[in-house]
């Protein structure tokens, strides 16, 4: 097999040939991945459970840890190109949107070293 770039769109190939392998489709309905992807997430997040800011970032030189934290991001990104090719969303260009609107609401002069939401700058 030769070694070839992988993007979000072979990827999504990838999971799309995966999951109709196994004849999945019936049940990914946009509202079973909506859920999906938020277990997924929260099993992200049960990592920093019990956890100070800091013991994470040491955590980080666990290969134990980060082995479970690029499994669970692996997780929330699969489910999120399933999403995303449910809903016919290119995600590049939402992301690259949603950087420009954010940049937009957060002015670097009003929002540097600021953690307030838009509506209180
Ligand atoms: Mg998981």
């Amino acid at each position: 097999m030769t070694e070839q770039e992988i993007t979000l769109d072979s990827l999504t190939r990838e999971l799309i040939a995966f999951r109709d392998a196994r004849d999945w489709r019936q049940f990914h309905s946009l509202k079973n991945l909506i859920v999906s992807l938020n277990l997924e997430a929260s099993e992200l997040l049960e990592l920093t459970q019990w956890k100070a800011d800091g013991d994470v970032e040491n955590a980080l030189s666990e290969p134990a840890f980060r082995a479970r934290l690029a499994e669970e991001c692996a997780d929330v990104l699969l489910y999120l190109l399933l999403i995303a090719e449910r809903a016919d969303i290119d995600l590049l260009q939402a992301g690259a949107a949603k950087i420009a609107r954010n940049g937009e609401k957060y002015p670097v002069e009003k929002a540097r070293g600021s953690a307030r939401k838009y509506t209180e700058l």
